[in-house]
């Protein structure tokens, strides 16, 4: 019988999941997803955390909880750096061991170190000894990882091509099912992401007339439709065309560093910041939606620098809304509607 790997969908799922999926059953595991999030999840998630968390981590505990029981393994990677600029925030670099010390009864942990900062070669090392924990030879874990990150790029080219993260994983899921021919499946991945990106340039211009909104934040808030209430939703219920900073692609995210007047110490904060600036540059959006999470260290300062950011580009309308375990649908809903009225009037026109 296969491996189990138990995955939680949640925090750095978002940005990495079709590349650890393609890992782990490249070599023979089978890879169990936690449910969406829901309000079991979320309890438990408070049940077996401390009480000063944000609710992302809350959330992530909650979703470990739930793999308990029904797997070998549950991965829980030590992500430090993705890039030289920066770390993600402590709560990341610590979660292994939050993980181990709060929820009871869990199976092994998976725990590679990613720090790009430890040389080039660091990723492919980390994910070659969780394959030796797992029995995998040198030659099969290799060509997993290659594999993987093949994986890991079309997903990124599918985001900017202005998905969202779960259809671009249901997309990709879709060809690998479909296809059994490794090099066609790769080649037929590549030229779906160039109609994907060419419809979704002409949604865009279709929807001219629509407010546009950056809807910015970190992925795991922006996408978790349980723990933003549903917030994705209703802003295509009353007609906006969405922005995230995950459809711009990375090196134009880069290139936006230099505005930075300081890097922020936290990765997902930096990505946030520069998004919001390209948006800026391209005139692409009416206002900013920055969604935050109640206790959230990098987020105090990531909020006001983009509060002040939105007035010094030509007083950008800009809502905040900071997001815990008990924030209702109606409040937020409220707030969107006041916002997007508000916006509409704005430009002289009429819902
Ligand atoms: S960046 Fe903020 S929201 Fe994200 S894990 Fe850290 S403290 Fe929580």
């Amino acid at each position: 019988m296969a491996i189990r790997i138990g995955i939680p969908r949640a925090l750095a799922y978002y940005s990495f999941y079709p590349q650890w999926k393609t890992f782990f059953e490249e070599l023979g595991a089978e890879v169990v997803l936690s449910p969406l999030t829901n309000k079991h999840i979320v309890n438990e998630g408070i049940r077996n955390t401390v009480t000063d968390a944000c609710i992302p981590i809350k959330v992530y505990h909650g979703h470990v909880a739930s793999l308990a029981d029904k797997v070998d393994y549950i991965f829980v990677p030590r992500i430090v750096g993705l890039d030289h600029d920066a770390t993600l925030c402590p709560k990341f670099l610590g979660l292994p061991d939050m993980i181990k010390s709060s929820v009871k009864g869990i199976p092994l942990l998976l725990t590679p170190r990613f720090d790009v900062r430890d040389g080039r070669f660091a990723p492919v090392k980390a994910w070659m000894k969780v394959a030796k924990m797992l029995g995998a030879g040198y030659h099969q874990a290799l060509r997993a990882y290659r594999k993987s990150i093949k994986v890991k790029q079309y997903y990124e080219d599918l985001l900017t091509s202005r998905m969202l993260p779960e259809e671009a994983m249901s997309l990709l899921d879709k060809w690998a099912a479909s296809l059994k021919d490794e090099q066609k499946k790769l080649s037929d991945m590549k030229s779906s992401i160039a109609s994907a990106r060419a419809s979704s340039a002409q949604t865009l211009e279709s929807q001219n007339g629509n407010i546009r909104l950056a809807v910015v934040g970190y992925p795991y808030m922006i996408y978790d439709e349980f723990v933003n209430c549903g917030l994705l939703d209703t802003l295509k219920r009353l007609g906006t065309t969405i922005l995230t900073p995950e459809m711009v692609p990375a090196k134009a995210r880069q290139a936006q560093a230099k505005k930075q007047p300081k890097y922020l110490f936290w990765y997902y904060s930096n990505q946030v910041i520069r998004a919001v600036y390209y948006f800026f540059q391209e005139n692409m959006v009416d206002g900013v939606i920055h969604l935050t999470a109640f206790a959230c260290g990098p987020d105090a300062m990531v909020d006001k620098l983009l509060e002040l950011d939105c007035q010094k580009h030509g007083r950008i309308p800009y809502l905040s809304l900071c997001l815990d375990e008990h924030t209702g649908r109606a409040g937020i809903i409220t707030r969107l509607e006041a916002f997007t009225d508000m916006l509409v009037r704005k430009r002289g026109g009429k819902r």
